[in-house]
């Protein structure tokens, strides 16, 4: 008996789906890559702008032969196509997917192939409980003891209602989930070989604001920080609004806390910004960036930036590359805006800028963000840096700096999960190379 996962989207999704394996193997099917030969298929999606529905909607469409081929496939269709809210219409036009799962829920799929032996059909605290995964994450096979950094979801859904955002309708209110379950399950990543966890939210500066009398994120971060094994804790995304000083000071402050930080702005302008209904101004945003650079001074930071929003005028737009150029961010995610049914921009806004004035937008963003970042990683020419390496790609070694920065280094010794100096030979904006300064032997902190 064998799963085939197909995943799209962010890193929740991707936790999502190890999720899933783990739920699979531990319900006696085995992981394959060839789709063709799985008697299970799970397609974790993502619909946060149109080309990733879409993308979704032709992966559906492809599964259909193999449906009519093997009627006993069984096609799990999950994440935010799904969403929280029903899928009466999903069922409509894809009658031959057998179980719709809303994100982060193995708990329709399991139901379904357990017949009934776990009875509440939507229910993702009572698979946990079936399975134990509140007590511990038993990696997929394929990743156990290989997986050097994983995701571990901290809060789910959203409930903070950006006007042109899709994502809470998708995941439904944000809920923390409870310490002990993501301390328990770190413990149990670090003990499958695990040393780097990122901690995911969609706002993940607000994580225990919905528990009484619980930890916040910076609280947290010390907990998880003081796991065994665990090397190295990142957390992502941040909101502007959340991102306080006691925050700054755990990430000063814990040594294995990595100085990089996922902070959109969205937009440089102020009008366009209250038109999303983001919470803060630019100059908002230019006071926590310097703060944060005051009290961590080699901190990377990166952003995400919507280009086209509705009524987004040349003006505004030159605001937004004004600010990229003063601020000059490590990482600009940058998205040409995307109408998304349901939600606020698209009910009361038009989408007025056109497909290649967006695209001229985006362009004229990207070259500009490709120059700041290529100066800021040629100032790691020459230096030494610790890198943390997990797989070898096309004969070179990957890791990453602190900072995130993609590091490659050729080298025939195994530098898997290893935690090393290296010294940089090269930099490019999008990647880097080194040299291993010393024979390789781990790093215990
Ligand atoms: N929760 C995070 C972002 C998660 S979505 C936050 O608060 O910022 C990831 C990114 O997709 C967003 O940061 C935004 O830049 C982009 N995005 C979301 N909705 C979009 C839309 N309708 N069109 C284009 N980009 C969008």
């Amino acid at each position: 008996m064998k799963y085939h996962i197909w995943t799209e989207g962010c890193q929740m999704n991707v936790a999502d789906s190890q999720r899933v394996g783990s739920a699979l193997e531990h319900l006696g099917y085995s992981h394959t890559e060839q789709i063709e030969s799985a008697d299970v298929i799970v397609m974790n999606t993502c619909v946060v702008r149109q080309s990733a529905e879409d993308k979704a909607y032709g992966r559906l469409s492809s599964l259909k032969p193999l449906k009519q081929k093997n009627p006993g496939l069984v096609i799990n269709l999950m994440g935010c196509l799904v969403g929280v809210r029903g899928h009466e219409k999903l069922k409509a036009t894809f009658p031959y997917v057998d179980v719709f799962s809303p994100p982060s829920d193995p708990g329709p799929l399991v139901s379904h192939l357990t017949q009934g032996e776990i009875r509440s059909n939507e229910d993702a605290e009572t698979t946990r409980r079936f399975l134990a995964m509140d007590e511990e994450l038993i990696l997929p096979v394929a990743e156990r003891d290989k997986l050097v950094s994983a995701h571990v979801p901290i809060v789910y859904g959203c409930s903070h209602a950006c006007t042109y955002c899709i994502i809470p309708y998708k995941r439904g209110v944000e809920r923390s989930r409870p310490v002990g379950d993501i301390v328990n399950e770190v413990r149990s990543l670090a003990a499958q070989g695990v040393m780097e966890v990122t901690l995911l939210g969609q706002i993940v500066d607000r994580y225990g604001k919905d528990i009484p009398d619980g930890p916040n994120l910076a609280e947290l971060l010390k907990l998880v920080s003081e796991v065994d094994g665990i090397q190295r804790v990142r957390f992502l995304t941040s909101h502007p609004n959340y991102f306080g000083d006691e925050l700054i000071e755990a990430i000063a402050n814990l040594p294995k806390v990595m100085p990089h930080i996922e902070l959109p702005i969205q937009a440089g302008d102020d009008t366009v910004l209250q038109n999303m209904r983001r919470g803060y101004s630019q100059q908002d945003y230019r006071d926590i960036v310097a703060k944060i650079r005051e009290r961590i001074p080699d901190c990377s930071i990166a952003t995400d930036i919507i280009v086209g929003f509705p009524g987004e005028t040349e003006e505004q737009f030159l605001q937004t590359y004004k600010v990229l150029e003063d601020l000059k961010l490590d990482v600009a995610h940058l998205a040409r805006y995307s109408m998304r049914e349901g939600t606020v921009a698209t009910r009361r806004m038009q989408d007025d800028v056109g497909d290649e004035e967006k695209m001229r937008r985006f362009r004229l963003l990207e070259d500009l963000q490709e120059n700041i970042v290529a100066d800021i990683n040629a100032r790691y020419l020459g230096q030494t840096v610790q890198v943390l390496f997990e797989e070898k790609v096309k004969g070179r070694w990957r890791g990453r700096t602190p900072t995130n920065k993609l590091v490659f280094v050729e080298s025939n010794e195994n530098l898997q999960g290893r935690l090393v100096a290296v010294q940089i030979t090269w930099t490019g904006p999008w990647s880097m190379q080194a040299n291993l300064l010393t024979q390789v032997t781990p790093i215990v902190l």
